[in-house]
Order: C-alpha cells, then structure tokens, then sequence
C-alpha cells in the first residue's frame, strides 16, 4: 500500500499549514525533511530542508505518531508550516519524490481509519458532519456521534437480540414436549416490547438528527415585490439574492444558511407567487419558477409569507399555505402593518431581530430535544437499519416455530450491526468517503 500525504488545512494564506502523512514509509519523509525521527507524540521544532539540495524550506513543527498509536492506525507524521502556498507546495514536492508516496485522494486518510478499526462506520460519517457542521448544535451532535455514542447503544441492543436469538436456538435443539405453541414468543414478549420502544425512541429522535444536519428549512413565499430577496439578504446580512423591482426576477430558489441562536436555518428564496396569464408565452419561465417554488414550499419545515404591508392580501396561489405559515408584513417604513400580522421593513431592519427571534424559536422547537441531549441517530441510513430492526422483530412475533422466529432474530441483528458495520456496507463507503476532502 503506498504512502499518502495531503494538506490537512484548507489552502490560502495562513499563520500555519499542516501536511499529514501516512503509511508503512512514513518515517522516510520525517528522515527526508527532518533528518532524523523525533520522539513521538511530541511536538518538535525543526528545520525542514529540501534533501535534494540541502535548502531550507521552513522553520516549523514535526509530529511524529508511530503505528498503530496513530489517526490511521498507520504511521503517521504531520508537519506544522508555515502557511504559504510556497512553503506548502515546496514540502509536497519532496514528499511527491519518495519512493512509494502519492498524493492521497479526498477522505483517504478516514478511510484508512476506518480500515484499521480506528473508526466504526458511524463515527466515521461523524467526523465528515463535524467537519461540515455550520452551528454548536451540528457541531455538538456529530461530537456525540464522533464519541461513539451511536456504536454503544446500537451494540447494547444487538446483544439484547442476540440473547434472545440463542433462547431461540436453545428451544431449537431442545424443544420440550410440554411446551404450548407460542409459548417461545409468550416468554419474551415482555424483552420484545421493551426492545420495540427502544427502537421507536431512536427511530423518532432520528428525525430530529437528520433535521439537524440538514437544517431547519424555511421557504420564503410571496408575491413579486413584496421584499423576499430584500429580506433573506438582511438576514443574511450579504448580498446573496439579486434584488430587483421588475416583477418575477427571483426565478430559481436561492438558499442561505444562517446561524440563528446555535441553530442551523437555511432560508430559501423562491420566485413570487402570482396569477399568470395563461396565453403569454413570456410566462413559461415564472410558471417554471412559480413551479419550483412550490416545492420548496412543500419540503419546507416552514412557509414564511411576506405581503407588502400596503397591498396585504393572499392572493389564490398563496391562500393554500396561508394555515400554517407565519405571515409577515414588510415595508412598514411605508404602510403600518395590521395589528395581527408581524411588521417588518427590509429596507430599514424594523422588527428583524423579532422576525429572528421567532425563527430561532422555531429551529430550536423542531430541532432541540427536551433533555438537552444531541440525538444518536442522525442519517436516514441509520433510520432505515432500524425501521428494518423493528420489522424484523415484529414479524418474529407472528411466527409459529422457534426456527422462524431465530432467523427473524438474526435478520433483526444483523440489520442493526449494519449501522456501524464493515460487512454489507460497501455501497455506502464509497458515497461517504466522496464527502471529505483531500486531507481527511
Ligand atoms: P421580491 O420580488 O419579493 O423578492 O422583492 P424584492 O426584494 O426584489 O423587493 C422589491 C422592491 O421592494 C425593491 O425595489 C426593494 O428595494 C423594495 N423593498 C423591499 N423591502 C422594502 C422595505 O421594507 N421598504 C421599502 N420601502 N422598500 C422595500
């Protein structure tokens, strides 16, 4: 296997730039830029120098983690520099001349991770959400996972199946004549049920995770001109949407991702709702967006309606999803808002902070847990192994024979080991590993 090394920090201009090397050569690079290996696990200063010619490259810091003691399980070395683009690439130039070393491809040192068993499969889809998490809550739940919160109570209720898979197999091999069919399932429906709520339990704070990593999405509807781009750019505090007066120009959905109070929010601006005229061939694109806007609408966990306080009526195309969004009125710099209504001028910033307030109440609602705690479950392939689990189990229920019900047990077990597995997992690797970077 060769020897992969990479920048592990995002390239640009930096106060440091770490590359990481790993494989069974590693030490050749410390040698090659440091000559001789330092103690390990200690940081160290040294020189690094090009050992074509001797010339310094930089002054920085080496560390050296022998195998297995290591992120990849392998022998590892990470070099602190200076974080030029010349230093950086002038240290990747050396280490692209050693025998046996390559550039390593986008989430290659994970991988070897995970390989090595350093990392179960759902603590390795946790270290690509850390690095990815927007917000403390993200960053908070995929810590959890990182932790291997999610491996431990996955594998306390394997074991629980497993236990009830033998007494299965017991019954199997030594039936008793005296037993009443159904007395196997009779014995441990009391395990059974206490196993089904704990499935339910994960399976409904899934919802929540998947939410939290994706987002609490909120599309913003309205007719043409009553200020969505003005306001997803205030809150934004950016200029991500084109802002314009001429009627329909918002024809895609744009979307922005806020911070709101630790919570991740993303906001979509979507075209403007209005009756078309059903001849004007001009309106084949609006109708396309009004289209997409819809769904957006639809997929949303929020409907945010912005009227123009001084124009403030649903029209039809708005009236549907009028039930359960949150109205607000804007340019009340121009026209008081109705009493009911929440007031706001994009123009001037009057009543935003409010507007994010309840936003951010929203988010936490939908995406907070009651005990403060981060949710286990945070993928819809986590979700999917335990809805099969439950299945599984509640077929074992409605099975006559001990054989039936042991191999439903096993089918449940083994759709449960798939959650953190390394067996029947490969289709999901390759998605997963195309989610890091090089250097991860
Ligand atoms: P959209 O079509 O709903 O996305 O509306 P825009 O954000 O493009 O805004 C339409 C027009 O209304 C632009 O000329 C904005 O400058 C103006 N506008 C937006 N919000 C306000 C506001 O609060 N007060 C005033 N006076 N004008 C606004």
């Amino acid at each position: 296997m060769a020897t992969i090394f990479a920048p592990a920090t995002a390239a640009g201009k930096a106060g440091i730039a770490v590359v990481r090397v790993s494989g069974a050569d590693a030490s050749a690079s410390v040698i090659a830029l440091c000559g001789h290996i330092p103690a390990p696990r200690v940081a160290t200063r040294v020189d690094l120098k090009d050992p074509a010619n001797g010339e310094r490259l930089d002054d920085g810091l080496v560390l050296w983690f022998p195998g297995p003691r290591s992120f990849t399980g392998e022998d590892v070395a990470e070099f602190h520099v200076h974080g030029s683009r010349a230093v950086v690439d002038s240290i990747l130039t050396v280490l692209g001349r050693l025998a046996s070393f390559r550039l390593a491809k986008p989430g290659e040192f994970a991988r070897r991770a995970f390989a090595a068993g350093k990392l179960d499969l759902a603590q390795t889809e946790a270290l690509a959400d850390l690095i990815a998490a927007e917000t403390r809550a993200q960053a908070r739940q995929a810590l959890r996972q990182l932790g291997g919160a999610l491996g431990r109570a996955v594998e306390e209720l394997r074991l629980r199946i497993l236990r009830l898979r033998a007494q299965a197999e017991a019954e199997i091999d030594f039936p008793d004549e005296g037993d009443v069919p159904g007395g196997l399932i009779a014995t441990m429906a009391p395990s059974l049920d206490a196993l089904d709520r704990a499935l339910g339990d994960l399976i409904e704070q899934g919802a929540r995770g998947e939410r939290l990593r994706n987002g609490y999405t909120v599309a913003i509807l309205g007719p043409p001109n009553a200020g969505k781009s003005s306001l997803l750019n205030r809150l934004a505090r950016r200029e991500a949407a084109i802002v314009s007066s001429v009627a329909g120009t918002t024809r895609d959905t744009i979307e922005v991702h806020l911070d709101l109070a630790g919570w991740p929010v993303t906001l979509i601006d979507t075209a403007g709702l209005r009756e078309l005229d059903a001849d004007d061939p001009q309106a084949a694109i609006e109708r396309e967006g009004m289209r997409r806007a819809r769904l957006s609408a639809a997929h949303a966990d929020l409907r945010l309606i912005v009227l123009d306080a001084r124009t403030p009526t649903l029209d039809a195309t708005l009236a549907p999803y009028a039930s359960d969004a949150l109205v607000v009125h804007n340019k009340i710099d121009l026209a008081a808002a109705d009493a009911a209504a929440i007031g706001i001028s994009a123009a001037t910033g009057a009543g935003l902070a409010q507007l994010e307030n309840i936003l951010a109440g929203k988010a936490a609602a939908s995406l907070g847990a009651e005990d403060g705690q981060a949710a286990l479950v945070t993928r819809a392939r986590h979700r999917e192994a335990l809805v099969a689990v439950q299945a599984a189990l509640r077929r074992a229920r409605l099975q006559p024979q001990a054989e039936l019900i042991a191999e439903e047990l096993r089918a449940a077990a083994e759709a449960l080991g798939r959650i953190v597995g390394r067996t029947g997992v490969e289709d999901v690797l390759d998605l997963l590993f195309g989610e890091f970077c090089i250097g991860k």
